[in-house]
């Protein structure tokens, strides 16, 4: 029997998938089709998910509403500018050391690559196969060492940036066994000089590592637009632009939610996906936490620009530090980190919260759109310019002040699995959140997924990694830190007390 995963890559891509036939209903009233959903937050997790509702026939009945901060009557500014899931790049990889991550994103990138016609994803300028290198410090596995199976289970909290490179090095190998021509785009750099060799700036990062033809990026912002074009032509799902304050309650049912401006939209289920916000409307303590990331962008000559122009992604797993090759004269450079800290005082309880007092300190996002004189703090700035001094050494290059810095909020878990499920304590509540900075890729397929799940059926592979982990309540919670191998940084960094230290 074909694998779901091999099933569903036989697919017409997103943009051409007729509405999926009639699914068995669940006799669990739970899993029933809800005369009405209210989504909160239009990022990937949200948008995604409308979409795929909409289509179902089970959904059919099923008035379906999308809430976001950002005005929808504006789709340059929808979702939110400071939402994840709009910005100018976001990488499209299947190097995961874990198999289940690895193949839900081979599949995505079918649809990335789907480059025929305008309206494909993949088509003007949406998604570039520029290639990634990605690396590790450390000791370099010696040569001959047999490559380790990501299949098997995997402690992912135990992972170094060495064991997360070698453990997608399989996963892509393996992705890749049954087409010659994909394989031969897949080559490892065992030293620095083939590193060096592979990225071809004349800079190097790591010890080891391996180049990956078959990944690349997309241009988050005109993706996210493409798909709000396509959902807007279903016309079937209402836009609302508004801030949630608070999820309104009955008893132990979520009932809808209640607007800063007084309004209140109520619903039969409400899914929270409002990204590393989510945590302001359901408590996530020991779930998830939200992280601040730093970015810089730094303007290059058309000269520069054309040097650049054939480098791949570099990712270097042991420092998070990464760099997007060049587009429309600007290079991206960012750090994949434990991140800041931005602890905030609610005047609201989470719901679910333990903490009646309104001291509730939860971390949550600091931006410009709030702060418009916010900058990266001096630690973080520092880390992308060796990270550009390393990986792209020109000489012209080397003291360009950023024209632009930002940073960007995951909503980080312990292993970096999303939070996809039902809240255990309140009915009518879903919550998909947890992107652990790695959602974007998904976007052809998680919408799919996500409804699948409010369906009560969650992928097998994913049983036990989309999980609410904890009791909400349980004392054995402990501070949220993402340990899967992937990180740079040091964790536990507090935004404002390094805001607060001078620039080197
Ligand atoms: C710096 C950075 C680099 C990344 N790099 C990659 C990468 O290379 N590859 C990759 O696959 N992924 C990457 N990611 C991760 C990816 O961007 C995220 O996983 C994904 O975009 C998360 O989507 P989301 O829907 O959960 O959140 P978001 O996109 O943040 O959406 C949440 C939405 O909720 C809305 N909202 C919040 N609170 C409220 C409220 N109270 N009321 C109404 N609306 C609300 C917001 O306005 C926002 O539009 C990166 C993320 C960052 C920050």
């Amino acid at each position: 029997m074909a694998s779901p995963s091999a099933l569903s890559s036989s697919l017409p891509p997103l943009s051409q998938q007729p509405p999926l036939p009639p699914q068995q209903s669940s006799s669990s009233s739970r899993l029933s089709p809800p005369s009405s959903i209210l989504i909160i937050g239009s990022g990937v997790f949200g948008l995604t998910t409308a979409y795929a509702l909409s289509r179902r026939h089970d959904f059919a009945n099923t008035t379906i509403t999308v809430i976001d901060r950002a005005d929808p009557s504006n789709p340059d500014v929808f979702p939110a500018p400071d939402a994840a899931s709009v910005d100018t790049s976001r990488i499209i990889r299947a190097d995961y050391p874990d198999a289940a991550y690895a193949a839900l994103a081979a599949e995505a990138q079918l649809q990335w690559r789907q480059q025929t016609h305008p309206d494909d994803l993949g088509s003007e300028g949406r998604y570039s196969e520029s290639g990634l290198l990605l690396v590790a410090d450390g000791p370099a596995p010696p040569p001959g060492t047999p490559v380790v199976t990501g299949t098997t289970v995997i402690d992912k909290s135990k992972l170094t940036g060495m064991d997360y490179a070698r453990f997608s090095w399989a996963n892509v190998l393996s992705i890749a066994s049954s087409d010659p021509e994909l394989a031969a785009r897949i080559k490892e750099c065992p030293n620095t000089d083939a590193i060096k060799a592979a990225l071809g700036t004349g800079g190097s990062s790591g010890s080891w590592g391996y180049i990956n033809g078959l990944s690349g990026w997309a241009n988050a912002g005109a993706s996210m637009a493409w798909l709000y074009k396509r959902v807007r032509a279903e016309g079937r799902i209402n836009f609302v632009a508004g801030e949630v304050a608070n999820l309104e309650v009955s008893g132990n049912t979520v009932t809808g939610a209640r607007l800063s401006d007084g309004r209140v939209l109520s619903a039969d289920l409400v899914m929270v996906s409002a990204g590393a916000w989510t945590g302001r409307l359901v408590d996530l303590t020991g779930q998830a936490i939200a992280t601040g990331q730093v970015l810089g962008y730094i303007d290059l000559t058309p000269e520069e620009e054309a040097q650049l122009a054939h480098m791949p992604v570099i990712l270097n797993l042991s420092s998070g530090l990464f760099i997007i090759p060049p587009k429309d004269g600007v290079l991206k450079i960012a750090r994949h980190a434990y991140g800041y800290l931005n602890p905030t005082t609610l005047s609201t309880s989470p719901l679910g919260s333990s903490v009646t007092a309104l001291a509730a300190a939860v971390s949550l996002p600091l931006t410009t759109l709030s702060d418009p004189t916010l900058q990266v703090p001096a630690e973080g700035a520092e880390d992308l310019r060796r990270a550009l001094h390393q990986m792209v050494p020109l000489p012209s290059l080397r003291d360009r002040p950023f024209r632009k810095t930002r940073i960007c909020w995951y909503s980080d878990t312990p292993t970096a699995d999303f939070i996809i499920d039902y809240h255990p304590e309140y009915k009518g509540l879903f919550v998909a959140t947890g992107d652990s900075g790695h959602a974007f890729k998904f976007l052809p397929v998680i919408g799919e997924k996500i409804a699948d799940v409010i369906a009560g059926r969650c992928p097998p592979e994913f049983v036990g990694k989309w999980n609410w982990r904890y009791p909400p309540g349980d004392a054995a919670i402990k501070a949220v830190i993402t340990e899967d191998g992937s990180r740079g940084g040091i964790p536990g960094l507090i935004l404002s007390t390094e805001l607060g230290k001078a620039m080197n």
